[in-house]
C-alpha cells in the first residue's frame, strides 16, 4: 500500500531527521576538507515527491528545492505559492519549457545551449532578478549524458554575458556513479579546474553545482557550492 506522504513507501518518512542527517554530513565534510559550511548550499531535490513532503522540509528550515519534471514542479510551485521557497530547475531544458522555467524558478542548473539561454533571458519576467544559470558539463564524457563537452564551455560562457535576463553563476555536473571516494572526486576536481579556467578568462563564476546523495562528501572535497540531494532527504523514488 502506498503511504499518502511518501507516495511509495508504507512507512511515514521523518523528513526533519533526514535533513538533520544530511546537514550533519555536509558539516562533517566541510570540516574534514577545510571548507566554511556557510559556503555550501543544500538544494533539496523534491522531484516526484508530493507537496506535503516539501512542506515538511520547509518546516524543518529548508529553503531551496530542486525539481526535474516541469509539470510535476509547476503543480507544487502553485500549491506552495505563498511560501518562501527558491526553486531550482535541475533537469534538461527543451525549448517548450523555457517560458515556465523563466517565470517560476530562481535557478536553472542544466543549461547547455545558447538558444535555450537566450529564450530564458527573453522570457524572464520584467522586474524579476536575472535567472541564475549554470552550464551543465559532460565532465566524464559519457555519451549517454547531456551537458556540454568541457572544451565548448568557455565559448558558451562568453556568449551568455550578452543576455540580461540571466546571470551565469557557474558549472554543474552529474557524473556517473563511482564506488570509492577517489573515483568520485576525479570528475568533481575536473569541473573545479574548468571553472578556474573560465574565470581566468575574466568571468567571476562562484558556483559549482555538484554532489548528490551518494557522493556529496567527494563534491564538497572538490569545492561544491550547491549539493543537490534527493534520496537522502525524501527517500527513494519510484522509477
Ligand atoms: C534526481 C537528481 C538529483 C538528486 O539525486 P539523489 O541521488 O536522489 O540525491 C540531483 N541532481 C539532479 C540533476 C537530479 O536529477
Amino acid at each position: 500500500m502506498s503511504h499518502p506522504l511518501t507516495g511509495n513507501r508504507s512507512e511515514p518518512i521523518d523528513i526533519e531527521a533526514r535533513l538533520t542527517d544530511v546537514r550533519g554530513r555536509i558539516e562533517a565534510a566541510a570540516q574534514r576538507y577545510d571548507r566554511d559550511p556557510a559556503t555550501i548550499q543544500l538544494v533539496a531535490i523534491s522531484k516526484t515527491k508530493p507537496a506535503a513532503l516539501v512542506e515538511a522540509a520547509l518546516a524543518a528550515g529548508q529553503h531551496d528545492f530542486g525539481e526535474n519534471y516541469l509539470q510535476d514542479a509547476l503543480a507544487k510551485i502553485e500549491a506552495l505559492a505563498e511560501r518562501d521557497i527558491a526553486w531550482h530547475f535541475v533537469g534538461d531544458i527543451q525549448s517548450n519549457k523555457t517560458r515556465d522555467i523563466a517565470a517560476h524558478f530562481a535557478w536553472a542548473h542544466a543549461v547547455d545551449r545558447f538558444k535555450i539561454a537566450r529564450r530564458l533571458s527573453e522570457q524572464r519576467p520584467e522586474g524579476a532578478d536575472p535567472l541564475n544559470v549554470c552550464i551543465q558539463v559532460n565532465i566524464d564524457a559519457e555519451a549517454s549524458k547531456s551537458g556540454l563537452a568541457p572544451n565548448e564551455v568557455a565559448e558558451l560562457a562568453d556568449r551568455l554575458t550578452e543576455l540580461p535576463g540571466i546571470r551565469l553563476r557557474g558549472l554543474m555536473a552529474l557524473p556517473s556513479y563511482a564506488e570509492d571516494l577517489d573515483a568520485q572526486r576525479r570528475p568533481f576536481a575536473a569541473l573545479r579546474e574548468l571553472r578556474d579556467e573560465i574565470n581566468a578568462r575574466g568571468h567571476t563564476l562562484d558556483t559549482l553545482s555538484m554532489g548528490m546523495s551518494a557522493d556529496l562528501e567527494a563534491a564538497i572535497a572538490e569545492g561544491a557550492t550547491h549539493v543537490r540531494i534527493g534520496t537522502a532527504i525524501f527517500g527513494p523514488r519510484d522509477s
